[in-house]
C-alpha cells in the first residue's frame, strides 16, 4: 500500500508567497516532502521558498487556542483547588477543625439536640486584636478567633459556648433582664454550658462562677486535668 493511500489525507491548496500559484497536497506533509515547495521559484531565490496551506494554518491555530482554553480550565481548576485546600486549613485552630468540630458537637451532645439539622455557618478569624475568642450570631453563624486560642481544649471549649449561644437559652422561659440590661451569660446559660460540658467532655464543674470566661476556663483546665489523669 502506498503512503498516500494509507493516510488518506484531504487534499488542501497550497499557495507560493511569490508566484501566486497554487495547488492541491495534504494539509499534513513532512517537513521534507518536495510538494511544500515551489520549485521554479525556489532555483530562482536560491533557497527554499515553501508554500503555505490557509486551511493546515487555521487547523493549527484552531488546535492551539483549544489547548490553550484546555490549560487555562486546568489552571482554574487547580488554582480553586488550592483556595479550597488553603480555606479549610484557615479553620482549622490548634489542629481543631472548627466546622467539622460544631457538626461533631451537635451530634454527640443530647443538650444540642435542636440545632441537628440546621444550617450553623462556621468561619475563624485570623484577625489580631480582637478581646473575646468567639461569637454566634443569632443561632445560625459561629466565629472563632483563631489567635486568641490558647490550646485545642480552649478551641473546642469556644465552639461548646457559642453553640449554647445559638440554643437561645437567654430567651427561653428565664426572664434574665435586669433593669433593662441585657443579660446575656445569665445562670440558665451557664448552667446549659456545664450541662453541654458534662455530656461533651465528661466533666462536671459547677456553674456558680460570675464571670462566664472564668467558667470556660474551669472547663477548659477540668478537661485537661481528666485527660492528664
Ligand atoms: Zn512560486
Ligand atoms: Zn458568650
Amino acid at each position: 500500500m502506498s503512503d498516500a493511500k494509507k493516510k488518506a489525507s484531504p487534499r488542501r491548496r497550497w499557495a507560493c508567497p511569490t508566484c501566486e500559484h497554487t495547488h492541491l497536497a495534504p494539509g499534513g506533509m513532512r517537513k521534507v516532502n518536495l510538494l511544500r515547495y515551489c520549485v521554479p521559484c525556489s532555483q530562482q531565490a536560491g533557497k527554499l521558498i515553501e508554500r503555505v496551506c490557509a486551511a493546515a494554518e487555521r487547523k493549527r491555530s484552531a488546535g492551539k487556542a483549544r489547548s490553550a482554553v484546555k490549560q487555562s480550565a486546568k489552571r482554574k481548576r487547580v488554582a480553586g483547588k488550592r483556595a479550597a485546600h488553603k480555606a479549610a486549613r484557615s479553620r482549622v485552630v490548634h489542629g481543631v477543625n472548627c466546622r467539622a468540630e460544631v457538626a461533631r458537637q451537635i451530634n454527640k451532645a443530647e443538650i444540642f439536640a435542636p440545632l441537628r439539622g440546621r444550617r450553623i455557618t462556621t468561619e475563624v478569624d485570623w484577625r489580631k486584636g480582637r478581646g473575646r475568642l468567639g461569637y454566634a450570631v443569632g443561632s445560625w453563624r459561629i466565629v472563632v478567633y483563631g489567635n486568641r486560642a490558647r490550646s485545642a481544649d480552649c478551641v473546642r471549649q469556644t465552639i461548646t459556648h457559642e453553640l449554647v449561644h445559638c440554643l437561645n437559652v437567654r430567651t427561653e422561659g428565664w426572664p434574665e433582664d435586669l433593669g433593662g440590661r441585657r443579660i446575656v451569660h445569665g445562670e440558665r446559660f451557664k448552667r446549659t454550658l456545664v450541662e453541654a460540658a458534662r455530656q461533651l467532655y465528661r466533666v462536671d464543674v459547677g456553674w456558680a462562677e460570675r464571670a462566664v470566661w472564668r467558667l470556660d476556663s474551669k472547663i477548659v483546665a477540668a478537661v485537661q486535668a481528666r485527660r492528664d489523669r
